[in-house]
């Protein structure tokens, strides 16, 4: 899955990226109201957790200006604010739920499982290309109906590729959606990654062009456009 984390306190807003990942999501974070809109309305996510007290613009006001723009991506609302009055404010502004900090993780992660659920997301579309296929809630990867094993991190670089097929990314754009800002990843920990994955998915296949592209001097993409 990808989602986008919306929290303006980065030590709260890493600690979520770092455990979403380690239950291979792929994770944006925006730190201010006004870069949460943008990513929001401008990258296709299929969850986004959001802070009410923001800077830029408070998240009762994106909440409600997405939905205005017609977005159906689920919204679980993460905040310190417990009072009635506050969750109902967050749920009638369209979002799908509520979580009080301090919080637990397994309820946090319980919480988006639960969201995920409802049909009107896209996290039930498995990702294709040609004959290879990504099922982002089972994590089951074929490709000519042979399941392939990828770890954690190959399997969120091939869905993040996969949900941008025949799209050109740098280096820097697989980085910012597959590792975390700190963890100092160098652009040739990516071409490991792409090697590794070529291995399972292209390499035994035989076939006469890989899914995965090197674009030289830009980056990868996969599809065979
Ligand atoms: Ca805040």
């Amino acid at each position: 899955m990808r989602i986008l984390v919306v929290e303006d306190e980065h030590r709260i807003a890493n600690t979520i990226k770092k455990g979403l990942e380690q239950e291979r999501n792929a994770v944006d974070v925006a730190y201010t109201g006004t870069d949460g809109f943008d990513l929001a309305t401008s990258e296709d996510y299929d969850l986004i957790i959001l802070d009410l007290m923001l800077p830029g613009m408070d998240g009762i006001s994106l909440c409600k200006n997405l939905r205005k723009k017609g977005l159906h991506t689920g919204i679980l609302i993460l905040t310190a604010r417990g009072q009635i009055h506050d969750k109902i404010a967050g749920l009638d502004c369209g979002a799908d739920d509520y979580l009080t900090k301090p919080f637990s993780f397994e309820e946090l992660l319980a919480r988006i499982r639960a969201i995920v659920r409802r049909p009107r997301t896209s996290i039930n579309t498995i990702l294709t290309v040609e004959d290879l296929q990504l099922d982002p809630k089972s994590f089951i990867v074929k490709r000519q109906d042979m399941p392939i094993q990828l770890s954690n991190k190959e399997f969120a670089l091939l869905e993040y590729l996969l949900r941008n097929t025949n799209k050109i990314l740098t280096k820097e754009q697989i980085i910012s959606h597959v590792w975390n800002y700190d963890a100092n990843i160098l652009p040739n920990t990516v071409e490991v990654y792409i090697r590794n994955l070529r291995k399972k998915i292209d390499v035994p296949y035989k076939t006469n062009r890989s899914l995965i592209q090197t674009i030289r001097g830009f980056g990868y993409k996969i599809g065979i456009r």
